[in-house]
């Protein structure tokens, strides 16, 4: 009788054959997982029908900060240095994966033993008649920057109406102000960013805009856009308003893009539904990014948060996940934080829980606003309204946050911060938060030094820990 020899984890990398579908954070941060994990033994190949970019850097070049190449973040030395096989500039047409098979829209078939689903999500179309004219169209992607670019050139102030007053759209708005465009905001909502602010919040940050010189039409929808003889377009409301534009941004929201997956059994809500793991209801298949649905912090749900902070470490936990290190992850920190115009505004984990406690500052007329929700003694959201150059804002900001991501028991600290909700930075280090914060890692590992993904370039500084100034401080 023969004897069965046990295959080593180093075979196992050495037989795997990755496939990993995407060239945006999810699917790179997988890439280099897997590599700081086998070394380089595996198999993988990359397919994305754009280059390796981050669509977070697009607002940079879209107000004139860096030029395209700095979007990108990976050229052909990163990746043959992380021995991945690329296939840029093409797309995947259907997944099956109980053959382990994906196929191309070239015709190529290729087989995996891990798949990973990272292709992101793409801009809702409104039903609105108009939308195909010229100068009319999404910000989303490496093109449509390219395109609202030749749109404005030779223009001093292009006249833009974004239509959709929501996070993306705002971050959009904020580089054309840079800019020094004309702008002007149409919601369909009684309140701008009504999926990240409440009401009174977005009072402060549309009274900020219209001092601005920001032109804001809530509550009213766009019924049509329409040309005008000099080619510039006629944007008319619903409440008779009209407003002459030279380009119109539709933001009026975004889908998680499955259609490689039709008729492929991969369980779908509002997108592809994935355990801790980040695997799919089947085992070898992951998702990630924009594309998931995922383990959320504060709620057993599973929530699609589309941003990139979510993105990568759902890239990095499947990657772990994929090269056989067996990653729970604790979930995603809803976050979203925008620049509007020189306001800042953010919001975290459940900030909109009606039954949750709440400590509340408002000063409209020097633009603050703080709300802070507890659950028992846990903060279980946040929002946050202020100049950044307000005493504080930004690092209390990145506090609050910390004090969610740990979900740390505030204790009597929380009745300090309810009398003090200005001195977030006391309870932030007594309650132990930085030290948790320092101590918690994704991948349950010492973070590793990442380096630059161009020309082999190497940072000239050392890291620095982070926090380090704050640990070991005493209570
Ligand atoms: C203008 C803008 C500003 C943003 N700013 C922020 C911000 O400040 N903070 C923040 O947290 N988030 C921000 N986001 C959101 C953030 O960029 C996304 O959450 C993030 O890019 C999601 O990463 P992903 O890897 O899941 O998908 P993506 O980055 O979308 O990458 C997916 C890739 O897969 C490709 N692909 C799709 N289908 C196929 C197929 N069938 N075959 C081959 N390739 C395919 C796509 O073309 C795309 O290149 C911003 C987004 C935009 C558009």
């Amino acid at each position: 009788m023969g004897r069965i020899r046990t295959v080593t984890r180093e075979e196992l990398h050495k037989m795997t054959q990755h496939i990993i579908i995407g060239g945006g954070p999810a699917a790179t941060n997988a890439v280099e997982t897997i590599r700081s994990i086998d070394g380089g033994q595996s198999q993988i190949t990359l397919i994305s029908d754009e280059p390796a970019h981050s669509r977070m850097a697009l607002p940079y070049w879209l107000a004139g900060n860096i030029p395209e190449q700095h979007t990108h973040t990976g050229d052909d030395a990163y990746f043959e240095r992380l021995k991945v096989e690329t296939r840029f500039g093409q797309r995947v047409a259907s997944v099956d994966p109980a053959g382990r098979v994906v196929k191309l829209a070239g015709g190529d078939t290729l087989s995996f033993d891990n798949l990973l689903i990272a292709t992101g999500a793409s801009p809702v179309q409104p039903p609105i008649s108009g939308t195909d004219l010229p100068g009319v169209q999404p910000m989303w992607s490496l093109e449509h920057t390219r395109r609202v670019l030749e749109a404005a050139a030779g223009m001093e102030s292009p006249r833009v109406v974004l239509v959709g007053a929501g996070f993306i759209g705002f971050i959009v708005l904020n580089a054309m102000f840079k800019r020094g465009w004309t702008l002007a905001v149409v919601e369909r909502e009684a309140q701008i960013l009504p999926r990240m602010l409440d009401s009174d919040a977005a009072r402060i940050v549309q009274s900020w805009l219209d001092s601005q010189g920001v032109a804001v039409h809530a509550g009213t929808s766009v019924q049509e856009i329409s040309a005008a003889a000099d080619g510039s377009k006629i944007v008319r409301l619903e409440n008779g308003e009209e407003i002459a534009a030279d380009i119109v941004i539709i933001a009026t929201g975004i889908q998680a893009n499955l259609d490689l997956i039709a008729g492929a059994g991969i369980e779908t809500d509002e997108a592809i539904l994935v355990n801790d793991q980040m695997q799919t209801n089947f085992a070898h298949v992951y998702a990630a990014g924009d594309v998931a649905q995922g383990p959320v912090k504060f709620s057993d749900r599973r929530e699609v948060h589309a941003i990139q902070p979510t993105a990568v470490d759902h890239g990095r936990v499947a990657g772990a996940n994929m090269a056989g290190q067996e990653v729970h992850y604790s979930g995603s920190l809803l976050m979203n934080v925008v620049d509007v115009c020189g306001l800042q505004s953010a919001s975290f984990g459940n900030w909109d829980d009606a039954s949750a406690e709440a400590t509340t500052i408002s000063n409209p007329a020097g633009r603050v606003y703080r709300k802070l929700l507890w659950t028992g003694d846990q903060l279980t959201g946040a929002i946050f309204c202020g100049r950044a150059n307000d005493m504080g804002m930004l690092t209390d900001v990145g506090m609050v946050k910390g004090i969610l991501q740990t979900q740390t028991p505030l204790g009597p600290w929380k009745e300090y911060l309810q009398e003090n909700p200005f001195d977030i930075r006391r309870a932030y280090i007594a309650a132990g938060v930085a030290q948790k914060l320092v101590s918690t890692t994704l991948l349950g590992r010492p973070s590793q030094p990442r380096g630059y993904r161009f020309q082999d370039a190497q940072p000239e500084l050392p890291a620095n820990p982070a926090h380090a100034v704050y640990v070991g401080t005493k209570s």
